[in-house]
Parts: C-alpha cells; sequence; structure tokens
C-alpha cells in the first residue's frame, strides 16, 4: 500500500505554526515511506477564505521545504463531485430528504430543553416515503446510527468510544443544494485515496460524524491520527501573547528553515532523546507512534538552540542561498556578486553562535561594508587618538608579515609587548578599523578573509 497523507489548511488565516507542524508530520510520514503528500485548500467557507491566504500557505509551506506532489486541490470546485455522493447516499438510502423548516426545528429544540431531552434534532422526515414528499425545500441528512457505540481506533489517541445518540443526523447538503464541508472532507480524502489523516485532535469529534459517511459508501477508512495542540510555555494554548505563531514571523525574523523542522518535529513527537536530527533522519523515524497524547509546549530557547546547531553544519553555499532568500523574503537590497564573494569566504567564522539569518549578516557586516568604513556608536569609543597612533604604527609591521593566522598573530602579540600592552588592547580598534562594529569573528578572521591590501587600506584609513 502506498502511504497518501494530506494537508488540508482552510485559507482563511495566514499558516500558523501549529499548523504548520500538521504539515510537517504529514510530509514525513509520506516522505519516509516513499508515500505521496498531497495539498488541499479547505476553501469552501467564501465569506473568509481569500487568496492571499491561500498564497500565505503556499509561502510558508515552500519556506519550510515541505513540498506537496501535485498541484494543490481546491475544495470548492469539487462541489458537484460532494454534491453526486449525497445523492447516491440519497439512492441507496443512507441518507434522506428533511422538509423541517428552521422554525419546527427550532420548537423541536425548545420542547426537548423544557423536557431536558437530547437537543440533537430527531427529524420526522427519516423514514418517510418519496411518494408523502412535499413539494417542498429540503436538506439532504444522513442516517446516523441511534443505538449503540461507535469506536474509532486513533494512533495517538487509542481507541475512542462514542454513545451513537450523540450523533445527529447530520445535514449533507443545504437546502440550496450547496454540500457541507464535512462531506467534502470525506469525499476529498475518498478521492484523493488518503489512507492516514493526521490533523490536530480539535478535529477528533468531526471523525466520529465523517466516519457515518465512510460506513454509508462502503469506502474504505484511513488510518487516524489526532495530534494535541501545542501550548506557550505557561501550559496555555499557544497565542500571540506567547510570541511568534504565524510561520511567516519565523521566516521574517530569519529562522533557518532546516531548524524549525527539526523544532517543529520534536514539538510533540519524540524518538528517544535525539533533539538534534537531519531531514533524512527524522523521515526515517518519523512514526506515529513517537506522537504524545499530551500538549507538547513551545520552548523559544530550545527553537534558538537547535538552529543554531543546523546553521553550524549547513554547508556555505546552501546557507549564502538561504541568506539571500532572507533578505528577499524581508525586502532588503539583494547581495552584490561580490558581497556574495565575501559572504562565502567569510562564512567560516561567521556561524559560530549565529541561531537566525540576521546573526550572521551582523557578523558579515566587515565583508558587505566598503570602503571607507563608518564606525557605529560603540566601535566609534575604540577610535580615540590614542588607538588611531597605535593602528598607524602597527600598520608596517603588517606590511612585512607573511599573512597566514599563525604569523598575524605573533606579529600582533610582539608589537603589542613592544607597546608594553596586551593584545587585547588592540583588539577594540582593530575590530572598528576593519568592520566598524564592536561585534565581529576574530581579528585575524577578518584579516584573513579580507586579504592584505584591503586590511592595511582600512587600517590607514582609520588611523588616518
Ligand atoms: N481545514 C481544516 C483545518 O484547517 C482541517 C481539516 C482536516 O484536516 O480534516 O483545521
Amino acid at each position: 500500500m502506498t502511504v497518501v497523507t494530506r494537508f488540508a489548511p482552510s485559507p482563511t488565516g495566514a499558516l500558523h505554526i501549529g499548523s504548520a507542524r500538521t504539515a510537517l508530520f504529514n510530509w514525513l510520514y509520506a516522505r519516509g515511506r516513499g508515500g505521496k503528500f498531497l495539498l488541499r485548500i479547505e476553501d469552501t467557507d467564501k465569506a473568509r477564505s481569500t487568496d492571499a491566504n491561500r498564497q500565505a500557505i503556499l509561502d510558508g509551506l515552500t519556506w519550510l521545504g515541505l513540498d506537496w506532489d501535485g498541484e494543490p486541490i481546491g475544495q470548492a470546485a469539487r462541489a458537484d463531485r460532494h454534491v453526486e455522493v449525497a445523492q447516491q447516499m440519497l439512492a441507496d438510502g443512507t441518507a434522506y430528504k428533511c422538509f423541517s423548516t428552521p422554525e419546527e426545528i427550532e420548537a423541536f429544540r425548545e420542547t426537548a430543553r423544557a423536557n431536558k431531552t437530547s437537543t440533537l434534532f430527531r427529524s420526522p422526515w427519516r423514514d418517510v416515503a418519496p411518494a408523502d414528499h412535499p413539494d417542498a425545500p429540503y436538506v439532504i441528512r444522513v442516517k446516523a446510527p441511534r443505538d449503540g457505540q461507535t469506536t474509532l481506533h486513533d494512533e495517538v489517541q487509542g481507541d475512542v468510544t462514542w454513545s451513537n445518540d450523540q450523533l445527529d443526523d447530520m445535514i449533507l447538503l443545504r437546502s440550496d443544494g450547496s454540500p457541507v464541508y464535512m462531506l467534502a472532507v470525506v469525499v476529498d480524502d475518498h478521492d484523493m485515496g488518503v489512507t492516514h489523516v493526521v490533523r490536530g485532535d480539535d478535529h477528533l469529534a468531526n471523525a466520529f460524524r465523517q466516519n457515518m459517511i465512510y460506513d454509508a459508501m462502503g469506502w474504505d477508512k484511513p488510518v487516524l491520527a489526532h495530534i494535541p495542540l501545542i501550548f506557550g510555555p505557561d501550559g496555555k494554548k499557544l497565542s500571540k501573547r506567547h510570541g511568534a505563531t504565524g510561520a511567516a514571523e519565523y521566516q521574517a525574523m530569519g529562522y533557518p528553515a532546516a531548524g524549525m523542522r527539526n523544532y517543529l518535529a520534536r514539538l510533540g513527537w519524540s524518538h528517544g532523546d535525539d533533539e538534534f536530527f537531519t531531514d533524512e533522519q527524522a523521515k526515517d523515524w518519523f512514526d506515529l507512534d513517537g506522537i504524545g497524547k499530551s500538549p507538547a509546549r513551545f520552548d523559544f530557547k530550545k527553537l534558538e538552540n537547535i538552529c543554531g546547531q543546523h546553521i553550524a553544519i549547513t554547508d556555505d553555499a546552501a546557507l549564502l542561498h538561504e541568506i539571500a532568500d532572507f533578505l528577499a523574503a524581508t525586502g532588503a537590497d539583494p547581495l552584490t556578486e561580490s558581497q556574495s564573494d565575501g559572504f562565502l569566504k567569510a562564512m567560516y567564522c561567521l556561524k559560530e553562535r549565529a541561531k537566525i539569518m540576521p546573526d550572521l549578516i551582523e557578523k558579515a557586516e566587515f565583508v558587505l561594508a566598503s570602503r571607507p568604513i563608518t564606525p557605529d556608536e560603540k566601535a566609534a569609543k575604540n577610535l580615540d587618538p590614542v588607538s588611531r597612533g597605535i593602528l598607524s604604527e602597527l600598520t608596517p609591521h603588517l606590511q612585512n608579515a607573511s599573512w597566514d593566522r599563525d604569523t598575524l598573530n605573533e606579529t600582533c602579540v610582539a608589537f603589542a609587548e613592544s607597546k608594553e600592552t596586551k593584545f587585547g588592547k588592540l583588539a577594540g580598534p582593530l575590530r572598528a578599523a576593519l568592520a566598524g562594529r564592536a561585534v565581529s569573528p576574530s581579528v585575524f578572521d577578518m584579516m584573513l578573509v579580507l586579504g592584505r591590501d584591503e586590511t592595511l587600506a582600512r587600517l590607514q584609513d582609520a588611523s588616518a
């Protein structure tokens, strides 16, 4: 059996980080099994679905590297097929026409409330022969089981049992002939050949309603896995109060996509004690067994930590690519060719302790800036007249030094000693002259990346 999973977002808002995790779980499950990962846009709520939200979802998934198979499927466009299935159920006698008016239904509920009985509507039309039907507006309802229980097996929740008297004869087609969402989900999952439904546990109750349609149509049922929501660090449902909740916000802050994938995978799923892993490992390890039953807590520190580890192992060219994407996504100027070259040369000394793209960019300032370097306020303090004098005395020593780390180190240390000071005292002014910043790679790394000519020119600029 080929595994087919799907992500079925409603384009009524941007891509939430919890939805991104749902997409990731489905993606990992399919990709780890040579299966298919499909995307279905559930746009039946016309009033709230927008093209901008649809695009934001596609962009978010693309940024996260969660590629889907084939074209995204639009749910609203499949309405005719949903209607066809409702008509089939009608023909099969698993659904019926209900002519009750909204007033009659409300009257039923009022009586039920007064009698303290169930307010789930029991239509008087359920068993009325078509010959006795009036010529009046109607809805099509499913014939829900009235007695007994339904037990659904869920890979995360275990066996979940509902008493059938909790199920109502839900509407499949409204009086204007339009299909309801619950029907659309089942028909689409069936037609798309979905074998595993992995989604938020806020849909668990829907599973029982959807199950009636599978039974009525005699269709194979998908494996179910309803995953717990994501909580904030305080154990309350993750919200803006805790920090960013939209995938796009993390992209705009410059979190690396590989780190996000790793962290989101760990949010509610575990593989032993492994915290840090590659995509390949995640695809290999991911299984529904590893998903926990209780809500995971979003831990911003852990996310940063994992992201830092991913930056450290990402190869330089790929990282440069990601930086370019980040700059484009945030509307910043693109890197020039020479800035890109410089970035690539410097990358080895930028990665340490970097957790997000802006950390790399900030440290790369020394290769991005061109002469004359304008020191920022902090760096300018290191370029007082005395320091400038020292830099100008150091310059001839560097002119003749061979340009490798050991020699540069020895030269600077020896020079500092000759001035009866420590090399540490030189570092601030050097940093200010070379980078114009207090945050930069080590002065030797900068010298090596910039090369002799550029280094000396910057020192001369600063000491002039
Ligand atoms: N459209 C639903 C949502 O965004 C998902 C439905 C499903 O996965 O079955 O919550």
